[in-house]
């Protein structure tokens, strides 16, 4: 028995104009879940028109106000966190534990941004005598939002958190493969935490059919995209025509350096960690490993080891999942295809499970790779890790900055003074020394290079979601 999901606009459900719906899939499984509304053009303006009307009245309320709205979402996404993570769990395919985690991320970063509510200040300006000048942080109008199916509600809370906080509101495109989570948070937190109709605004479908007539959208004063290159592209040259303000928070090949110093056994843990963390389908993932020739057999025999016992979680506790999508689970095969064509040698994994009948893959170590292979280089955004060899710390850099990404950086030592002098060395936005990945809402998070730009998480990210006025005042 599947359940049909209208969008949901001005706080209420609204059958989409085309009267079409799309079916979600069941990762675990492979069959056909809920259905979600198919949206169009019209709905884009519809749920645009009414973030619109309500932004006004939303952004004269005190800072305090609203902070205090964004606190109560925190306090009822907890509350209410055993439902929100099944039905994560159910799109996604991530274990019920995994789910948790990233649903008190979510709680978290309407906390965190609920609680900076009164911390977005201007300044003043010394113009000597006869002058007062200041500046002021503004809101930009309504912020379209437009999500991946990774990890969905973490990702939502770190768009609209600080978005709504600021003043702004919002439209939300989550991903055609998992929208529906999104759509039970809007309601919540319209109906049950005080939002008024209007501010927070959920339109599903795909993104060529409402993504990019968000974008387009006349009244959408700046977009917050979370995805693949391909797609951030796109979205970069209409917004591009538009002139209007864009974050993209885009993929990532990063690379994860073990220097002959490191504590061997955290570094192993840490670097299988930081390549099948969600079955490998985090933009931040350690997906290249780098190892000092010195220790790379030793390495190399624990890491197979680590991975090879790695168990599929039972849907409930920690442990794989599978891929969320048909299209991903295709895709992994097809590098690990390609790995072999290429000349890698599979160290581990690779095989499928025979007793599960969903997206499952184990995950997959190669050896004898070279940077420039196409596994060493393109996204995969799966459980597939390269292992390839250095001689020195300069190489080591040399290899890790040899990307098109730049989006993390991992590097494991117990030498505090190299730990700093590579850290700075890296093209990456993140780096995390001796545990991948690692930070929180605080810590800012964007990429270099083709990685994207803008910055997500921490106080950076409030500066993305307002516009400076300055104001000068003869006296
Ligand atoms: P995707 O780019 O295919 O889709 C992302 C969203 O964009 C979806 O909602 C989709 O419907 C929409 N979309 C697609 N084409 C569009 C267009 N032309 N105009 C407007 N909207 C469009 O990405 P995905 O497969 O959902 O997610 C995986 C990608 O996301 C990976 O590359 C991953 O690294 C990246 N990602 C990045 C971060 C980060 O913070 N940097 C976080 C999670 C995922």
């Amino acid at each position: 028995m599947t359940t049909q999901w209208n969008h949901y606009i001005n706080g209420d459900f609204v059958a989409p104009s085309s009267g079409e719906f799309i079916y979600e899939f069941v990762p675990t499984t492979g069959l056909q879940g809920d259905q979600i509304a198919r949206g169009s053009a019209a709905d884009v303006d519809r749920a645009v028109s009414s973030a619109a009307a309500a932004q006004p009245a939303w952004n004269a309320r005190k800072p305090i106000e609203r902070g205090r709205v964004l606190l109560a979402i925190a306090r009822l996404i907890r509350a209410n966190a055993a439902a929100f993570c099944a039905k994560e769990a159910e799109e996604t395919g991530k274990p019920v534990k995994m789910a948790a985690f990233e649903i008190e991320a979510c709680a978290q970063y309407f906390e965190y941004y609920g609680g900076l509510a009164t911390a977005i200040q201007g300044e003043t300006i010394n113009l000597g005598p006869n002058y007062h000048a200041y500046t002021t942080r503004e809101a930009f109008g309504v912020v379209g939002v437009i999500l991946p199916w990774n990890s969905p509600l973490n990702q939502a809370g770190r768009a609209i958190a600080p978005a709504l906080v600021s003043g702004n509101t919002v439209v939300v495109k989550p991903s055609e493969f998992t929208s529906i989570t999104m759509l039970q948070l809007a309601e919540m937190a319209v109906k049950e935490a005080g939002l008024p109709a209007g501010v927070l605004n959920v339109i599903t479908g795909t993104g060529k059919e409402i993504g990019e007539p968000l974008v387009k959208h006349p009244l959408i004063r700046k977009v917050a995209f979370t995805g693949s290159v391909r797609a951030g592209k796109e979205i970069g040259k209409l917004a591009a025509d538009r002139i209007i303000p864009l974050s993209l928070e885009l993929g990532g090949k990063s690379p994860n350096i073990v220097f002959e110093d490191a504590d061997l056994d955290r570094a192993v843990a840490g670097s299988v960690f930081a390549f099948t963390v969600n079955t490998g389908q985090v933009c931040l993932a350690g997906t290249r490993c780098l190892v000092h020739q010195s220790i790379y057999q030793k390495f190399a025999k624990k890491l197979a080891s680590a991975v090879g016992a790695l168990e599929f979680s039972d849907g409930e506790n920690f442990g794989l999942g599978p891929l969320t999508t048909k299209a991903q689970y295709e895709q992994v095969h097809a590098y690990n295809k390609l790995a072999i064509q290429e000349g890698a040698e599979q160290l581990v994994g690779g095989d499928v499970p025979s007793d599960k009948a969903g997206w499952y893959v184990r995950p997959t170590v190669f050896t004898n790779v070279n940077n420039s292979m196409r596994i060493a280089r393109e996204e995969i955004f799966g459980p597939v890790l390269v292992l390839m060899p250095f001689k020195d710390e300069q190489e080591a850099v040399v290899i890790a900055n040899d990307s098109e990404y730049g989006l993390a950086a991992g590097l494991w030592t117990s030498d505090l003074a190299r730990a700093h002098r590579v850290a700075a060395q890296l093209e990456a936005g993140q780096v995390y020394v001796n545990e991948y990945p690692s930070g929180g809402v605080e810590t800012p998070f964007g990429g270099f290079k083709q990685s994207g730009y803008g910055r997500e998480k921490g106080l950076e990210a409030l500066h993305h979601y307002t516009q400076t006025k300055t104001t000068i005042i003869r006296i």
